[in-house]
């Protein structure tokens, strides 16, 4: 059985009719493949949660992680009505039942462990896994939260757990292009680059990925795609540095 993980961002998942297309996009994938969906919260849904907490003093707390949560408890339970209005066996899941163990960092909580006995458990009689993003449970039953933009962190982190046969990041543009494309006319779309190339953007400011979530890829050599939800273009592959040397001596 092959393990697809596709993970869908805020904008992707912004309104009902964007939920449709996410339907017709794992409606095509279950007839060859088991589907773990990962959601984040509506486009604005975390800011406006965040918002709220602005308002006390104290925020690194259960409380303040139990709020910023709880956006992605609406999302996967769309979907999951969603696809299943669509004859596809599907059941939504927040991290605390899979579980997704973390360290008890709040709003910038670790992954320390998933244990995936669940999951395979659940595809005995389900065809996807819609699992809520940027969430966790410490081991003495804290919901965490792993940092604003870390839902691909789950996705990554699950897909790595479960040996996932590929790793698809949905979002709003086609991939990952040289210069941000809504500035810049030029800017061109990269085909294929490497964790360090990726990690190195971040760090310029470059809001593509979740660091976390790029460096676990590279620690577990998972290649993930960066593509949108919205056209049927192949997007940008993240890959092993080697992988690119390989490549252009073969093409050079
Ligand atoms: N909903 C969370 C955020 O806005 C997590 C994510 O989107 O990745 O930061
Ligand atoms: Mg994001």
């Amino acid at each position: 059985m092959n393990i697809i993980v596709m993970k869908y961002g805020g904008t992707s998942v912004a309104s009902i009719e964007k939920l449709k297309n996410i339907v017709n996009i794992v409606s095509k994938e279950v007839k060859k493949n088991k589907v773990i969906v990962v959601l984040s919260a509506m486009a604005g849904e975390t800011n406006k949660l965040q918002s709220y907490l602005d308002h006390f003093i104290s925020q690194n707390s259960i409380e303040s992680d139990l709020v910023l949560t709880s956006g992605e408890q609406v999302t996967i339970g769309l979907l999951s009505l969603a696809l299943k209005n669509n004859e596809i066996k599907s059941i939504p899941l927040l991290g605390w039942q899979i579980p997704i163990i973390t360290d008890d960092n709040h709003e910038k909580a670790k992954i320390l462990h998933i244990d995936n006995k669940r999951i395979h458990k659940y595809f005995e009689n389900n065809d996807v896994i819609v699992l809520a993003g940027f969430q966790g449970i410490t081991l003495d039953g804290k919901i965490t939260s792993l940092g604003r933009g870390g839902s691909d962190t789950t996705a990554v982190a699950i897909a790595s757990s479960v040996e996932a046969e590929r790793c698809d990041i949905y979002t709003d543009v086609d991939g990952v292009f040289t210069t941000d494309p809504n500035i810049d006319e030029n800017a061109k779309k990269i085909s294929k680059m490497s964790y360090e190339e990726m990690l190195e953007m971040a760090s310029t400011g470059a809001k593509v990925l979740h660091t976390r979530s790029v460096e676990l890829a590279m620690k577990n050599n998972l290649t993930l795609q960066v593509l949108s939800s919205l056209t049927n273009e192949t997007g940008t592959f993240i890959v092993d540095e080697k992988e690119l040397i390989e490549k252009e001596i073969v093409s050079g």
